[in-house]
């Protein structure tokens, strides 16, 4: 389960984010290119989904991680 408490300062403030747990392995920024972009070794969340869309994609990128990094309660 992602930590809100450990997430990274590049998230933009909202309910999406990735902590510090994040091992760089694209998978989210494949699932939901809209809303995670890589950085230098981590995802992070640059856009909040603004619609259903949107948010099922980062709702399937929650899942898919593979280390838990990704939470949906920020
Ligand atoms: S899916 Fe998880 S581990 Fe992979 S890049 Fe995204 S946040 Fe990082």
């Amino acid at each position: 389960m992602a930590d809100k408490k450990i997430k990274l300062s590049d998230n933009v403030p909202g309910s999406y984010y990735v902590d510090v747990k994040c091992i760089a392995c694209h998978l989210c920024v494949q699932i939901a290119p809209n809303n995670f972009k890589m950085k230098n070794g981590y995802a992070y969340v640059y856009k909040q989904p603004e619609n259903e869309e949107e948010r099922n994609s980062c709702e399937d990128a929650v899942m898919i991680c593979p280390v838990e990094a990704i939470g949906n309660d920020g």
